[in-house]
Formats: structure tokens, C-alpha cells, sequence
């Protein structure tokens, strides 16, 4: 497989998100992350949390779910807050509590989603969803961001915020499948998404797409750096794609008209998918480092480069 691409990456965080991940892996199952001084929430926001848990629970299955319920908190975030931070609302996972601005806005249900994928370990580890946190390190932040707003875009129709993320996210779980994907986010399954990468690249490849993720520039602008980030992260997810296309293909499960029907559907969804706001994909096809990268996903490029490849075996 080519390179991700040239990043200054720190080799001392490369070592502390794997450690944290090596911790993490064997910290057994995780329970759920609560707050012992669990309040009651205020009707204001019982409306949104029953739309929340009515349509997500028998989908995404939060891990503990009942017991972060019981202990959520949502508090109105001060006003002055709001303006400094720029937004609308924020989990705290140290404390498990939602603060939002009123009058409450869509925007509650990503923070709904941090708060119901969030776990606790000791105190010592932390997370949510795809992210992992822990004294030796973190990784999956930008990853996290990213799939939490599209699953609240999917399921509420809200506004995506990180759409570079999204975008990169909504690629990825075009491969590993919707469902296995959303039950992973639920269920803190970082790790599974570590091996899924790996199968397909390598473990140090699959460390280092999460940790390219996460040096995009702050959510909603775009600059020069974004565009080549989203060319190299992209085109490490064609190289998977085709990766895992040649395995099945070499073990006999498809075969090339199957192979050439996959190709066209990711390459078709690829194109769609490229951005969720037309002002970022008109932004990124007229940037001078915009690279169409789908060009890969064609019989032609398959038997030329792919066929005589050695493939990955899961
Ligand atoms: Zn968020």
C-alpha cells in the first residue's frame, strides 16, 4: 500500500495513542459511565431525549445505556459561554452533564450521542463513541466528531458542523457497513475499527489515518493543508477499498463482474459523498491540490495494478 501521506507526525504521540490503545484492549468490558449525583432532567428537554433514545436505541445500542439515563444531567449553559465558545452545546464527560443554550436547538442531540457512546474507566480512562482518552495518550477525536455528527444528521436531520469529518467518516463506514459501524460506535468499539483498518493496511497505517484525522484545522473552515489531508486520507481509503475487493476476489467469494459492480458503486458513492455542503466541494474541486481520486476505482486500474498483488487475508 502507498503512504498516507508525509505528516509531521510526533513519534512520541505515535507511541502513546498505541500504548493507549494496548491499555485499552485490556481493560475488559466497559460499564457504563455515570454520575453519582444523578438529577432529575427537566421536562424542557424530556421531549428531546425520548426522540433521541425512541430513535436510536435499537440501532446504535449504547453500551449501559439504562444507567447513563439515570445519571445524564442537562444544565443551561450561560449565555456569555455561548458566544465565546461559538457554540450551542457541549458534553462534559468528567461530569456526564450537558450544558445548552436556550432556547434548546437540534444541536442537543450530538451532544445526546457523545453523552449516550461516552465511558469511564477508573478515572484513569476515558471516551466516547471512537475516541479514547487515557493518561498515555489519545486517539479518534476528529473520527468521533465527524461520525457523531452524521449519525445526528442521519437520524435528526441536523446541520453537519465537522464536514470534513463527516465526509471522511461517511467513507469509512461505507466500507466497514452501516450497521457494523454504528453498533461499534455504541459499543466503544475503537479497537474492531483498528482491525478492520489493519486487515486491509497495516495496524501502524490504521493508527496514523486516525491521528492524520485529527490535525485538520478547527471544524467549518478549510485551508490548503484540509484539501491535501482529505486527498492522502481518501486515497488510503481506495487502496483499503481495493485492498479488501482483491482479497475477496483472490479467495473466490466474487468475481470480476461482481468485482466491477463493487468498484462502480463505491466509486458512485465515493463522488457523492465527497462533500456534504456544496460550498466545501466547490471549495476543494477548484483547489489547485484537488486530485480526483476515484479514477482508481476502475476495472482497467483493478487488472493493471491490483491483480498481481499480493492480497491481505483477514
Ligand atoms: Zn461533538
Amino acid at each position: 500500500m502507498e503512504s498516507i501521506g508525509e505528516y509531521k507526525l510526533d513519534s512520541r504521540l505515535y507511541e502513546n495513542a498505541v500504548v493507549a490503545l494496548d491499555n485499552f484492549a485490556n481493560t475488559g468490558p466497559l460499564s457504563a459511565h455515570t454520575n453519582e449525583q444523578a438529577g432529575n432532567l427537566n421536562d424542557v428537554f424530556n421531549d428531546f431525549l425520548c426522540n433521541f433514545l425512541n430513535k436510536t436505541r435499537d440501532v446504535v445500542y449504547f453500551n449501559g445505556l439504562d444507567e447513563k439515563l439515570k445519571s445524564l444531567r442537562i444544565k443551561k449553559m450561560p449565555l456569555l459561554f455561548s458566544i465565546l465558545l461559538g457554540v450551542q452545546g457541549y458534553y462534559n464527560i468528567s461530569t456526564h452533564e450537558i450544558k445548552v443554550s436556550l432556547p434548546i436547538s437540534d444541536c442537543i442531540y450530538h451532544e445526546l450521542f457523545h453523552a449516550f457512546s461516552s465511558f469511564k474507566v477508573d478515572g484513569e480512562m476515558y471516551g466516547s463513541g471512537f475516541w479514547l482518552y487515557n493518561k498515555h495518550g489519545d486517539i479518534g477525536l476528529m473520527l468521533n466528531e465527524g461520525y457523531t455528527d452524521l449519525l445526528a444528521f442521519r437520524y435528526f436531520c441536523n446541520s453537519i458542523s465537522y464536514g470534513k469529518e463527516a465526509n471522511i467518516a461517511q467513507k469509512l463506514e461505507f466500507m466497514v457497513g452501516k450497521q457494523r459501524m454504528e453498533e461499534m460506535y455504541g459499543s466503544n468499539n475503537l479497537l474492531g475499527l483498528v482491525q478492520f483498518l489493519s486487515s486491509y493496511s497495516s495496524f501502524d497505517y490504521a493508527v496514523k489515518f486516525l491521528m492524520i484525522l485529527d490535525k485538520f484545522s478547527v471544524h467549518k473552515s478549510i485551508c490548503p493543508k484540509d484539501i491535501k489531508i482529505i486527498n492522502d486520507v481518501s486515497n488510503y481509503l481506495v487502496e483499503l477499498y481495493l485492498n479488501y475487493l482483491l482479497t475477496e476476489y483472490k479467495l473466490g467469494k466474487i468475481d470480476i463482474s461482481v468485482l466491477t459492480e463493487r468498484l462502480e458503486e463505491f466509486k458512485s458513492h465515493f463522488s457523492d459523498y465527497i462533500f456534504n455542503s456544496d460550498w466545501l466541494k466547490s471549495y476543494y474541486e477548484c483547489s489547485s491540490e484537488y486530485e480526483d481520486i476515484t479514477n482508481k476505482l476502475s476495472k482497467d486500474y483493478f487488472q493493471k495494478t491490483m491483480k498481481n498483488r499480493p492480497y491481505m487475508h483477514s
